[in-house]
């Protein structure tokens, strides 16, 4: 068993996501320092997302145990709530504004600025880049001997994965792997400045065209950019044996176009009007309800604990949330074992629930008539919101 004082431990996070980031920064405001390990050369988290939008109960909790939530609150978007709902013909079933100067729950953020928001609040030395882990060793005592790519090892009391989707410490606690969701994406990007008859369709937030188990789903951004995904239900390797040449965009957008031959021209005209970045990516998943059996000095967070569609629009939310809640667990326990196991029971309570609800909402939204069946699912959450 461990012993007290949290002040005195080596504590390892893995990843400089949203996760890692925030945990770090939480512990530092409890007096308990630890290190960022980050495979990448420097900060690229501009690259890897678009807006987010950041939940009360998960995302802005842990902001505010950050001591972030004025800052966040002084640069967030409180207008790119908007939704627009149509099948391929056009057809509206939703239409939702935001109204000027209201501010609903969910307030968007890009996800480079908030990262950078995090960042900036961490003490100097906190994060070390060009450290990828390329092996953890569990020795007998808890303790772990952390083995990086650059040559670097290290002897840590406790190690935390943040370390996202195909995380290098999840095999130390479990045998479950990320699958292959039955969904692939192609991320495009279209500037508003250049298209404002697009931008006007697209109002200030998401757009979702749901037809023939496949999708256009589009996202405006803080910089005017408004990312799209389109979406299509296949086989894992479809990516690479479609004939789509990714490497040519112009080509690329040409042969995307045919799936969406008889689809509505506003909503054609975010593949014929995006820029020349064509990004396939495939989307994972970790078994809905995902458990370990809980081991001394090492504990996960985020995608990797809990990989899930984006379809809840939970995961950014969840990594944060995860940060606090083991934070604070650590803050508040003498035995940091004692900490991990409270923090352990809690995420999967909450996670859960949350892997549940996007596994439930990605069958939804790639079903036969499903902009039809997604409405009803709106509709039925705005009745039970409103008893
Ligand atoms: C297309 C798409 C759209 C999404 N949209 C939304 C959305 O609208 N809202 C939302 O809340 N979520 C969304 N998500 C999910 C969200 O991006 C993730 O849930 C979130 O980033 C998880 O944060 P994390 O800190 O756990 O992991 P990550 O953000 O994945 O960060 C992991 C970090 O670990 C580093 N790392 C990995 N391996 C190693 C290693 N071996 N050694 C050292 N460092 C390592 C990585 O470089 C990375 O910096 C979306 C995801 C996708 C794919």
């Amino acid at each position: 068993m461990m012993t007290t004082n949290q002040t005195n431990k080596q504590i390892a996070i893995i990843g400089g996501g949203p996760g890692g980031l925030t945990l770090a920064l939480i512990l530092q405001k409890h007096g308990i320092s630890a290190t960022v390990y980050e495979r990448e050369a420097q900060n690229i988290n501009a690259q890897r997302g678009g807006s987010l939008d950041i939940h009360e109960d998960s995302g802005q909790m842990a902001l505010k145990e950050a001591g972030l939530l004025e800052p966040f609150e002084a640069i967030a978007r409180y207008e790119g709530e908007d939704f627009r709902l149509f099948d391929k013909t056009g057809n509206v079933y939703m239409d939702e504004r935001a109204e000027d100067g209201e501010k609903g729950g969910r307030p968007e953020i890009d996800r480079g600025t908030l990262c950078d928001l995090l960042l900036n609040a961490l003490q100097p030395g906190t994060i070390r880049y060009g450290y990828k882990l390329a092996e953890a060793i569990a020795l007998e005592d808890g303790q772990h001997e952390l083995h990086f790519d650059n040559g670097v090892k290290e002897m840590v009391d406790l190690v935390i994965g943040a370390d996202g989707a195909f995380s290098k410490l999840r095999p130390l606690l479990t045998d479950a792997k990320a699958i292959y969701s039955g969904l692939s994406m192609v991320e495009l990007h279209m500037d508003t400045k250049e298209h404002p008859d697009q931008a006007a369709f697209n109002a200030r937030g998401k757009v979702f065209a749901l037809d023939e188990h496949k999708g256009i789903l589009a996202q405006l951004n803080g910089d005017g950019m408004i990312k799209v995904y389109l979406t299509f239900t296949a086989e894992q390797d479809w990516l690479d044996t479609c004939g789509i040449t990714f490497d040519q965009p112009k080509e690329a957008k040409k042969q995307l176009l045919e799936y969406f031959g008889d689809w509505a021209a506003p909503l054609r005209n975010y593949i014929l009007r995006s820029n020349d970045i064509v990004l396939p990516r495939r989307i994972y998943m970790l078994p809905v309800g995902l458990k370990w059996e809980h081991k001394p000095g090492i504990t996960l967070i985020g995608d990797a604990a809990h990989l899930m569609s984006p379809f809840a629009g939970e995961g950014v939310n969840l990594a944060m949330r995860d940060a606090a809640e083991l934070a604070l667990a650590i803050a508040r326990h003498d035995d940091l074992d004692q900490a991990i196991q409270a923090y352990e029971e809690k995420m999967y309570e909450y996670s859960s629930s949350s892997a549940k609800a996007s596994d439930d909402n990605l069958k939804l939204m790639f079903s036969e008539n499903a902009a039809s069946n997604l409405k009803a699912l709106f509709d039925e959450l705005h009745a039970e919101y409103a008893q």
